[in-house]
């Protein structure tokens, strides 16, 4: 929240609050390796493992190993950050858990920093108007 109000006030563009979910969750949504492997997200560019398929020879099933449709669990149907979230990123779980075997929750970091980020911005929004 510091470093925000730090680039903010100096008068530098911060990525905006929005609605956003995982590219994963978008069926149209691929990143393509060098050698024409597919894949669903940058990050896991390189991982075997995570890659989906290629080029020359399509997309494979990924709905298990990518473990979509995460969020469709009645806690985020509930949660208030499900616009914000729709169940966090797959990368930061697998590198928590070791596996995507379920949701990356943004539920504290959202319950600590969501209403200074609004401030934040109102803030901002008032200073250029
Ligand atoms: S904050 Fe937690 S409970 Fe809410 S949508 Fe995200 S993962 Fe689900």
């Amino acid at each position: 929240m510091f470093l925000r109000e730090e680039i903010m006030r100096r008068g530098f563009p911060v990525a905006k609050l929005q609605a956003s979910a995982c590219m994963i969750e978008f069926a149209n949504d691929l990143v393509v390796g060098y050698d024409g492997s597919l894949y669903k997200c940058p990050v896991f560019m390189g991982q075997e493992e995570m890659c989906i398929g290629s080029l020359a020879d399509g997309i494979s099933d990924y709905r298990e190993s990518h473990n979509l449709d995460i969020w469709k669990n009645d806690e985020c149907l509930e949660c208030a950050y499900l616009p914000l979230c729709f169940g966090g990123c797959r990368f930061f779980r697998l590198l928590k858990t070791g596996a995507i075997d379920g949701v990356d929750c943004r539920r504290a970091m959202l319950d600590a920093s969501l209403e200074r980020i609004v401030r934040q911005d109102v803030k901002r929004e008032r200073e250029v108007s």
